[in-house]
């Protein structure tokens, strides 16, 4: 049997009449950069989301940095984060000239630890970029206790979370801003690359607007320096034939996490912890093991596909060297990103996969 790690045909296939009816409405208009079309997948995410607003760009790394240059982060500014993420999470710090303080993660849920955020909030703090990682959404009330009292903006690094609950409230909606990734791979997929920034605050949704259109408005006038960093409509018809069935594909996926725990003794290997009030939409099922190098090779023996996400913290990647932090400096991150796999969890597994696959772990000394 091969099961691999995504399988995005699958779903596709459910869905390419009404794909393709999209596509050729987009097609017929010739109306291809934003327009209607993008307008109406900002209302819909907006909406869905339960936000006042939201502003499509092209990608979850320029949500990131779109929603922290609306803050005015700049030079000098720094920005506490995590270090276990994709690098796009320090990089659009970094790329505003400001500098991550990444601070160590929970060992339960691999998110940022709120415990240890006040330590590290100086006075050129500007904001808290929580990552709901996985899927699961960080401590957020405790993060936004702590911003209230400091005076900081959070925006949630959600790129991985779209659907994902905090005590009955979707990603998106629990800080100043949310960005979200529409890559591929994510919950919610387009195919190609784009992403949003959803808020609540109307100020910066007029910053976000205009930042992304080179900072201008009306057109030809720029009062700001912005970017480019549009929607396609084509991305945007195509994640509208989507949306209305995230939450059955997500409801999917926690259905193969809940089958894949019951399958495995928590002794031998350390399942994904939904923590309290979450919900969970599984955008990696991850596992922990010790020799993970090695069942990671036996899984690829089997047919299986597996991936490790993230091997590297980025407080330890090259192009951080000169921000100081040594191997050690975050001790529970760098154990995670030793002992971490990701398994197949996507909606359209079949039960036989999930079994066949939790049999080869189970099987593997480990
Ligand atoms: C995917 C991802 C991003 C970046 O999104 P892109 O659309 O690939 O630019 C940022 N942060 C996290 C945690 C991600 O998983």
């Amino acid at each position: 049997m091969q099961v691999p790690l995504l399988d995005l045909k699958r779903q596709y296939v459910t869905i390419e009449s009404d794909i393709k009816q999209a596509i050729e409405e987009v097609l017929s208009s010739q109306h291809f950069i934003m327009g209607p079309k993008v307008k109406e997948l900002e209302q819909a995410v907006a909406g869905y989301c339960g936000t006042r607003h939201a502003v499509a760009c092209a990608s979850g790394s320029d949500a990131l940095l779109l929603a922290l240059w609306a803050l005015g982060v700049g030079a000098g500014d720094e920005v506490i984060t995590s270090a276990f993420t994709f690098f796009a999470t320090g990089g659009s710090i970094s790329r505003l000239g400001a500098k991550p303080v990444f601070v160590d993660i929970r060992e339960d849920t691999y998110n940022i630890d709120p415990d240890l955020i006040e330590s590290c909030i100086t006075d050129r703090t500007k904001a808290i970029m929580p990552v709901h990682l996985f899927g699961q959404c960080a401590e957020m009330d405790w993060i936004n206790d702590i911003a209230a009292r400091r005076g900081l903006a959070v925006i949630e690094d959600a790129a991985q979370a779209i659907g994902a609950e905090y005590n009955g409230r979707r990603a998106g909606a629990l800080g100043t801003m949310g960005a979200f990734s529409f890559f591929p791979t994510k919950n919610l997929g387009g195919y190609g690359d784009g992403g949003m920034v959803t808020t609540d605050d109307d100020e910066l949704y007029d910053m976000l607007s205009i930042l992304r259109l080179h900072g201008a408005r009306p057109k030809y006038y720029h009062k700001h320096i912005g970017m480019n960093s549009r929607l396609d409509a084509l991305q945007a018809a195509v994640l509208l034939v989507k949306l209305p069935h995230l939450d059955t594909w997500n409801d999917a996926r926690r259905a193969n996490a809940a089958r894949y725990n019951s399958l495995f003794d928590a002794a031998v290997v350390g399942t994904p912890v939904e923590a309290a009030g979450r919900r969970h939409i599984y955008n990696q099922y991850t596992i922990r093991v010790d020799k993970r190098d090695d069942l990671g090779d036996h899984l690829r023996e089997k047919g299986i596909g597996s991936e490790i996400y993230y091997p590297v913290p980025l407080h330890l990647q090259e192009c951080y060297a000169d921000l100081g932090y040594e191997k050690g400096s975050l001790a529970v991150t760098e154990k995670a990103a030793l002992e971490v796999l990701s398994l197949p969890v996507f909606a359209e597994l079949a039960a036989e996969e999930i079994e066949y696959v939790a049999d080869t772990v189970k099987g593997f000394a480990v």
